[in-house]
């Protein structure tokens, strides 16, 4: 994929409300603008990457891109689960983030259970291949660097660098 790292930044809005925190894996949702934004070669599938929310620390991420099989949904999202506890949730906050690497591509599941474990394994994956050199430098990358206002109309939406 040759848009990758592909950085891009929007505000949290609410997801379909299906209770992913419940399971442990809260997904924050990025509006339609920023997913319209996508270039076409970043097909469907789960991503790793960075994520930043505000002007917080970075942390590891994995990201959802597509159509949730699973859940037969009708529309395209882009859902991030940031590697990190939150004491509380950033629902319109600024999410930014740095797709960094291609996982796997969607599929459906037979259960929730098998459903959980996958992603657990997504994580795991996530967590090592960040740690390579060249993806952990990507933490210092201009795009994390940018003093960045939390006003809708200076977010940057599907922005590219
Ligand atoms: P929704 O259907 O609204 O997306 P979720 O159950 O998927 O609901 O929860 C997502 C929300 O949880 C995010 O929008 C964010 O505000 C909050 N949240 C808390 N911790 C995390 C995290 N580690 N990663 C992603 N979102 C988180
Ligand atoms: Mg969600």
């Amino acid at each position: 994929m040759r848009s990758l790292p592909y950085f891009c930044r929007g505000q949290v809005i609410r997801g379909f409300g299906r209770g992913s925190k419940d399971l442990g894996i809260p997904t924050a949702n990025f509006p339609e603008s920023v997913v319209d934004n996508l270039p076409a070669d970043i097909s469907t599938g789960i991503y790793y990457g960075w994520a930043r929310v505000n002007n917080g620390d970075i942390h590891k991420m994995v990201m959802s891109i597509g159509w949730n099989p699973y859940y037969k949904n009708t529309k395209k999202s882009m859902e991030t689960h940031v590697i990190q506890a939150f004491k509380e949730d950033f629902y319109g906050k600024v999410l930014s983030v740095a797709l960094v690497g291609y996982i796997r591509p969607e599929r459906g599941f037979k259960s929730l259970d098998e459903l959980i474990a996958a992603i657990h394994s997504d994580i795991e994956e996530a967590e090592a291949k960040l740690d390579l050199p060249e993806h952990l430098k990507l933490k210092e990358h201009h795009f994390f660097k940018t003093s960045m206002s939390t006003t809708a109309s200076q977010i940057l939406n599907g922005h590219r660098l």
